[in-house]
């Protein structure tokens, strides 16, 4: 005899009633699970999409985040990748960083003259100081330490020249060879005496931001100042750039004002060994 023929009319009612909720709580139950499956699809493109896109270091930081929340396994094997975003922002940093030194290693090391041209695209960010002259913004703490404790000890050294513009050492050259043509010498000669003096453009220091003319403030006399800083300077960075030993080597004439910045540990080296900065860069490769 067939099951439902036990049953009474009310009750096949019910137990029909009963499958039909049955049949539409599976339906329900079913519907929601394709959604939490299509959610789960959704999330994992839109993760995909969003690590493999170039973006910002801030950018990838956020995906690696977005990973070790979603893949616990990622963050078990790197154990840097925390939710946190600053642990993880310190954990790309040398991702990205590691050039820089590299390329800032020598900066202060660069040898300028009429044999080694400024580089064309060489570009410096300049310190104003309160006398209106500017320098390279990396040597100016250097710098400040070596006038205040010059200073201290009675010495006022004074600032006469230092960032030119290559359009600056073009006047300046112009100015010396007219002033020549001026007292009646030819132009040709007026321009190679001029030369004698004046670097041409592109082939001065002082285009680096990393040279200085330095005289006395007020004496009239400079000679206490330049032998204070030809003993001194060294320990700030600095070094007598044109000497009057190195003056077949430098192309230069004695030039006591004027002085370069090298970095402490050069300025040590070539001040200890009695070098000018061609021997030194020569002696250490470019
Ligand atoms: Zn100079």
């Amino acid at each position: 005899m067939p099951e439902q023929n036990r049953y009474t009319a009310e009750q096949r009612r019910y137990l029909a009633e009963r499958r039909r909720k049955r049949r539409a709580r599976r339906r329900r139950q079913n519907l929601l699970l394709m959604l939490l499956i299509a959610a789960v699809v959704i999330l994992t493109v839109l993760i995909a999409v969003h690590s493999c896109s170039p973006g910002t270091p801030e950018e990838t930081t956020q995906s690696q985040s977005v990973l070790a929340t979603t893949e616990p396994a990622l963050t078990a094997t790197q154990p840097p990748l925390t939710t946190e975003q600053p642990e993880a922002t310190t954990a790309a940093e040398p991702e990205t960083d590691p050039p820089a030194p590299a390329e800032d290693k020598s900066w202060n090391l660069i040898l300028v003259n009429a044999d080694h041209p400024l580089p064309e695209d060489y570009t410096v960010s300049l310190k104003e100081l309160r006398n209106g002259h500017h320098v390279d913004e990396r040597i100016y703490p250097e710098l400040q330490q070596m006038f205040d404790d010059a200073r201290a000890q009675g010495i006022h050294p004074l600032i006469n020249e230092s960032f030119r513009t290559r359009e600056r050492q073009q006047e300046i050259l112009d100015k010396y060879t007219a002033s020549y043509e001026a007292a009646g010498m030819s132009h040709e000669d007026a321009y190679a005496k001029a030369r004698q003096t004046v670097a041409l453009p592109g082939t001065s220091e002082h285009e680096l931001g990393l040279a200085l003319d330095i005289i006395a403030e007020y004496d009239a006399d400079s000679t206490a100042t330049w032998n204070w800083l030809k003993e001194n300077s060294w320990k700030y960075g600095f070094i007598l750039r044109y000497p009057a030993d190195k003056v077949e080597r430098t192309g230069i004439d004695y030039e006591p004002w004027h002085f370069r910045y090298v970095g402490v540990e050069a300025a040590k080296e070539i001040t200890e060994q009695g070098l000018c900065l061609e021997e030194y860069v020569e002696q250490t490769g470019p």
